[in-house]
């Protein structure tokens, strides 16, 4: 491994290295300038970029948004309020640490789900891509990971397993509002699968 070290100009751009350091007080200054109220977990397959657009119509937000600049000329801010989370087939699994994370910091109350049509995903079975993994590159997926996890064979299930993987992890606030949703690459229209809307609701 060979390091090599971080310019001056960057290396103390760390809130934490800041002289007036206050954690409570830049949780609100996040808030206020990264209004984020929806987070967005799709697929990196560029055929699926229009999920966040098509994500923010249903929910009327803004997307993609702009900077917000202060009077020195710093990014403060950003105007959208809908955060991407990109993993491969968009899954809850890998989700969870950044939703928990980020809802923490930023609070948002609205976490959707999206799979896509002819997504890479749906080209495996629960078996072929393991048993397949363990010939090319020796390693058990199954040792691992859940075998929902490896997978799309059915839009329904796997929407209804990833709202259900989030609703019942114990970090996830309740108040949170759960959805699923199917994307079609070639219509680029958003079906919605589940709704699964949290505590907070009157
Ligand atoms: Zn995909």
């Amino acid at each position: 491994m060979k390091t090599t070290e971080v310019p001056a100009s960057v290396a103390d751009a760390l809130y934490s290295h800041q002289p007036s350091f206050d954690p409570a007080a830049l949780r609100g200054m996040f808030t206020k300038g990264l209004n984020v109220k929806t987070f967005v977990v799709y697929c990196p397959d560029p055929r699926a970029s229009g999920i966040p657009s098509a994500v923010a119509k249903e929910f009327g937000e803004v997307f993609p948004g702009e900077n917000i600049l202060d009077e020195n000329g710093n990014k403060v801010g950003f105007t959208t309020n809908v955060g991407q989370l990109i993993n491969a087939g968009g899954r809850a699994v890998d989700a969870l640490r950044s939703i928990t994370l980020l809802n923490h910091l930023l609070g948002f109350g609205r976490v959707v789900v999206v799979h896509h049509t002819f997504c890479g995903m749906t080209t495996f079975t629960p078996d072929s891509a393991t048993d397949a993994y363990k010939k090319e590159h020796g390693g058990d997926l199954k040792k691992h990971y859940d075998s929902h996890d490896l997978y799309i064979g059915d839009f329904k299930e796997s929407l209804t397993y990833d709202v259900t993987l989030l609703r019942n992890s114990p970090v996830i606030p309740a108040s949170v509002d759960l959805y699923g949703y199917v994307y079609d690459i070639n219509t680029e229209t958003l079906h919605k699968v589940i709704e699964d809307l949290g505590t907070g609701k009157a």
